[in-house]
């Protein structure tokens, strides 16, 4: 993609591959990005929002969760200069700089999601009390 240089895009776009299992689908999800050309590696920003159905890996009610999140991926064409970024920022390897837009926002999801009821308290008193004497 030659995106470098261009105003922010916005995009809807929904997840179905490789999800997380704490998010029960649809996945859909409003994608602002940017991209901008350094010397020797592009960087990406994201700014991602959904209203997402997230299931609860403790007591597995779904909860609705508004999801939001910003962030800045490295696109990097080498290992080393991935390795160099990392401390800055995520990291992407791609000779060509190329990126699947789905499969980057997939990882997202994965490292940012919430996994279980954010309080605790929220759990399902009943399966949490369930779980307790089954274990
Ligand atoms: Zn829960």
């Amino acid at each position: 993609m030659k995106l470098a240089g261009m105003p922010k895009q916005i995009l809807e776009l929904e997840l179905n591959q490789r999800l997380p299992v704490n998010i029960e689908p649809p996945c859909q999800l409003r994608c602002t990005y940017q991209v901008f050309d350094h010397e020797s590696y592009y960087k990406l920003t994201l700014e991602v929002e959904s209203n997402l159905t997230i299931i609860c890996q403790r007591c597995l009610q779904s909860f609705k969760y508004s999801y939001k999140n910003n962030t800045n991926i490295a696109i990097c064409s080498t290992e080393a200069l991935a390795e160099k970024m990392l401390h800055e920022y995520e990291t992407i390897v791609s000779e060509n700089a190329l990126v699947d837009l789905k499969e980057v926002l997939t990882d997202e999801m994965h490292l940012y999601t919430p996994k279980n009821h954010i309080d605790i308290e929220a759990c399902s008193k009943d399966v949490s009390q369930y779980l307790g004497i089954s274990s």
